[in-house]
């Protein structure tokens, strides 16, 4: 049988930087665990359009429909933000999202122990959290029609339409009781079915979609309330479901309720390949980091547990997943930062290669 497949974005600004670590410990894969990956790599955002004229060159976006797993590291920059909209660095994002169909986005929230002082909020709310949420990508009123400002009258009026298909909630909703079912048995859905039509139809949709997880405990709750809850005792939920605009919102509550940005993975997966794999693209949740480009100060852990995340949902390695992560707790507890995870006690922050460093000597003390 083949190699598993990898095409690595890495894209702009500190994308390179964090990328050439989770490069090594792809390679640590293929020399101590027997796991060994094809990988390619191509250009993506501003470096493909300082190539090509474009932020996605139809070669790359063919290469991304073929491999079993896209890593992407993150595109922008000062440099592009004169460009044309539709020549945009992040143009060569959203083409990925749209044509790789990635409806069911995954963000999980995860609260390092070593980190927990990070948070904003109590540490005893937040020790131990370990939540996903599953956030709807490519449909409801960010997409929906009509849309526009227009006249009426002798004002204007801008329109956006929620627009969801029941075999579009369905779709993610299977993608949410799959996961609660590999993790910890609890999904809770949350919409506005008081006040809105499409949120009615999603909860009816997911109830039904609940007669094939009987093991799954679902909860319903609306969206509003949902965000009080999870500043309130977030250790209540396992997975959540919601749609595009609320996951928007409650995903970056939650992810926030963590610490750094540099600490953040997602996953965004869409319908299975023939191989059974679903279509997917891993990618820290931060940008390029302009202000820090260059100086070896960018935390490569975001991107490092977004390939922990690939190996768990698209290579099946979910043993090899924890290790990863488990490799990056012990550093942490190790006391090694980044700039980004300093706080006021005088530690002398580590670079990027040095964070991949150690993560590296964990994994070898790992076997
Ligand atoms: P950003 O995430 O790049 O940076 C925000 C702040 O967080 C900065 O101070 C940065 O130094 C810090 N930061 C981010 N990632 C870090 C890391 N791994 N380690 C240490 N510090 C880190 O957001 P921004 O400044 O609003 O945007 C910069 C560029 O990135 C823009 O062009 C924007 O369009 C683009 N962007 C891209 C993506 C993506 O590729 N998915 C996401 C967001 C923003």
């Amino acid at each position: 049988m083949s190699n598993p497949s990898i095409l690595i974005l890495a894209g702009d600004g500190i994308g390179p930087e964090v990328m050439a670590q989770v490069t090594r410990i792809i390679d640590w894969y293929g020399n101590k665990r027997d796991l060994t990956f094809d990988v390619s790599t191509d250009l993506v955002g501003g470096a493909a359009y300082d190539a090509h004229g474009v932020p996605l060159h139809d070669d790359t976006m063919a290469r991304a429909m073929e491999v079993d797993a896209v890593l992407l590291g993150a595109v922008g920059g000062p440099k592009y933000d004169d460009l044309d909209f539709s020549v945009k660095p992040e143009r060569g994002l959203l083409r990925l999202r749209k044509e790789m169909d990635l409806f069911s986005n995954l963000r999980p929230a995860q609260c390092f122990d070593a980190l927990a002082d990070f948070s904003s909020l109590k540490k005893d709310i937040v020790a131990g959290l370990d939540i996903m949420i599953v956030r709807e990508l490519t449909s409801g009123v960010y997409f929906g029609e009509p849309r526009g400002i227009f006249n009426e009258g002798n004002e204007r009026v801008g329109i956006n339409t929620q627009r969801y298909t029941e075999s579009e909630i369905e779709r993610v909703a299977r993608s949410a009781f799959d996961l609660a079912m590999a993790r910890g048995k609890k999904l809770c859905s949350m919409e506005k079915a008081n006040v809105m039509e499409s949120g009615v139809l999603w909860r009816e949709v997911v109830t039904r979609v609940h007669a094939d997880y009987p093991e799954v405990e679902l909860s319903h709750m609306y969206a509003d309330n949902g965000a009080m809850q999870l500043v309130r005792a977030p250790n209540q939920f396992d997975v959540i479901v919601t749609d595009n605009l609320f996951g928007d919102i409650l995903s970056d509550v939650a992810a926030m309720l963590t610490g750094s940005l540099g600490m953040l993975p997602s996953a965004s997966l869409g319908a299975p390949m023939d191989n059974g794999r679903p279509r997917a693209m891993y990618e820290p949740v931060h940008g390029s980091a302009p202000d820090i480009t260059g100086q070896a100060k960018a935390n490569p852990i975001a991107c490092i547990l977004s390939f922990a995340m690939a190996l768990r949902y698209s290579f099946d390695q979910g043993a090899e997943a924890d290790r990863l992560e488990a490799a990056i707790e012990t550093v942490l507890a190790d006391g090694l930062r980044t700039a980004d995870l300093l706080g006021e006690d005088g530690v002398t922050p580590v670079s990027t290669s040095e964070m991949g460093d150690a993560i590296l000597a964990a994994l070898d003390a790992s076997l």
